[in-house]
């Protein structure tokens, strides 16, 4: 296995703890959680580059960027830039790699416990189900990039994302560097810590999947795609997509038989 995928978010990264002050683009401490999140995701690349991989394309996961490019590591490169290519031109670019992993994730929306859970949108959304499973960020990235191929071998987060991921996928390996208490507290591990448990873990992730390979993730079609919101004002505009059928006063539908044309919805 010589190329790899690493999605990331900032949500999950160790001393990054608020919504307000460091997740969000306005927040006074922005600047800084992206500096903590490239560090973590270095510290991946430097595991994967231990473990043999030669090829890493980092994907910038987090709504309004949440990387610090000068800092991003020498060996990576970064796909950025929202909106988003379309799925013709970046998907045979991803369907190129043989894996992918996750770095500073958070559980899905609704889950108490963990630190800044949310799905998508944090203002928005009460939940994502496909095919009648309430899923989050996790779901949705590994079933995408399952399609194309791209088994999901790695996770590092928030406490209740690992635990979500390994859920999903029973051989992932997991690296928990903060344990949430609530939406808006959390116990992190020190950001040197946090870097080495990365290291350590996304290497045997790849030792793992050599010994034993994860297979990609791919759940049987067709799919539904429901979606509740919070407020029945973005239900009325979100229901008229022209393939949106109206649930319920908050929420939307969408059906599909391909997972990539549905779980972004
Ligand atoms: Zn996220």
């Amino acid at each position: 296995m010589k190329r790899v995928v690493v999605g990331t978010d900032i949500e999950g990264v160790a001393g990054v703890v608020s919504m307000e002050d460091q997740s969000r683009n306005t927040g006074r401490y922005h600047d800084h959680a992206k500096r903590l999140a490239t560090a973590e995701v270095n510290a991946a690349v430097d595991g994967l580059l231990d473990a043999g991989v030669e090829d890493i394309l980092v994907i910038d996961g987090h709504g309004p960027g949440g990387l610090w490019f000068e800092d991003i590591h020498e060996a990576a490169q970064l796909l950025h830039g929202r909106p988003g290519a379309p799925r013709s031109v970046r998907d045979p670019i991803l369907a190129e790699y043989d894996a992918c992993v996750m770095i500073g994730q958070h559980a899905m929306a609704g889950i108490a416990t963990s630190n800044q859970n949310h799905t998508q949108n944090s203002r928005e959304i009460d939940y994502y189900k496909l095919n009648g499973q309430l899923i989050g960020e996790i779901a949705q990235f590994g079933l995408y990039n399952g399609d194309l191929g791209l088994p999901l071998i790695f996770l590092s987060g928030e406490e209740a994302a690992c635990r979500e991921a390994e859920d999903l996928i029973p051989n992932i390996v997991t690296t928990c560097v903060k344990k949430g208490l609530s939406r808006g507290s959390a116990i992190s591990l020190s950001a040197q810590a946090s870097r080495k448990k990365i290291r350590a873990g996304i290497k045997q992730a790849v030792e793992n999947h050599h010994a034993n390979p994860i297979p990609p993730l791919v759940w049987e079609g067709p799919f539904t795609l429901e979606k509740r919101f919070h407020f029945t004002d973005v239900t009325d505009g979100a229901a008229n997509q022209l393939d949106a059928e109206r649930v319920d006063g908050q929420t939307i539908r969408f059906q599909h038989t391909e997972i990539r044309k549905i779980i972004y919805r």
